[in-house]
């Protein structure tokens, strides 16, 4: 083989790797349009059309203000959700996780630390994911569903959550709180998009985004649990939505 040979192939091996890394990171922008070609093992947007169901998730905790008070929200409106929480976070208030199965809901991993997987390598993605799955699993709760933070889902993000044993969710519907606090806007942005089958996003934390973010979800959940009255939506755990 001469060196050009050789430049050639490793000129394709590196091309392969970053395609890999970060070609599939547009599945990201499939919340907003048809950008869905992953199947639904490696990574989902959206449950089922039927029955009519849907699954609500909450983004960012536990956070010792805004989950306490979405749990009894949840409670008085008789919702069930599945909460994406930090592996960091989570061993800071094991008790809030704890809370959080007891009260019915579903546990999953929002990755370790909160940080862009794009402008992460793949070696970082893996450690990261392997904390944040350790991390729940030593507190009893194997997570079998992975949310990136901000909706960063890289080819690596996705082969190496898969190969953890965890399926990697995005959402079709979102509250979109980081961009209004009014609870009205909240449930105008999550009515949009709701229909039988629809993963919506909302957080129980400020940490990531402005301050009121999770105020601004518990002051729209009452107007949410009409509209999925309304529409005779049950709400569901990601494994309930997606068997
Ligand atoms: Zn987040």
């Amino acid at each position: 083989m001469t060196a050009r040979h050789v430049q050639a192939v490793l000129g394709s091996l590196a091309t392969a790797v970053l395609a890999s890394q970060y070609v599939p990171s547009v599945v990201a922008l499939g919340q907003w349009g048809p950008v869905r070609v992953l199947p639904g093992e490696l990574c989902r947007w959206q449950g089922p059309r039927f029955p009519g169901r849907v699954a609500l998730t909450f983004d960012d905790g536990p956070d010792p203000e805004g989950t306490p008070r979405v749990l009894d929200a949840l409670d008085e409106l008789g919702l069930r959700a599945t909460f994406f929480v930090l592996g960091a976070r989570a061993r800071d208030r094991p008790d809030l996780v704890h809370e959080v199965a007891a009260r019915g809901h579903q546990l999953a991993t929002h990755g370790d630390e909160h940080a862009h997987h794009l402008w992460r390598s793949p070696a970082w993605v893996h450690r990261d994911l392997e904390h944040a799955r350790d991390t729940m699993t030593a507190l009893g709760h194997p997570p079998r569903w992975f949310r990136p933070a901000y909706g960063q889902a890289t080819g690596a993000t996705i082969v190496l959550a898969r190969a953890m044993g965890m399926r990697t969710v995005l959402w079709s519907a979102s509250g979109r709180e980081w961009a209004s606090s009014d609870p009205l806007a909240v449930v105008g942005h999550v009515a949009r998009r709701l229909r039988p089958g629809a993963v919506v996003l909302l957080h129980d934390s400020d940490r990531f985004g402005p301050d009121g973010m999770w105020r601004a979800v518990l002051d729209a959940l009452p107007l949410v649990a009409a509209e999925l009255q309304r529409r005779q939506l049950s709400t569901v755990t990601m494994d309930e939505l997606v068997c």
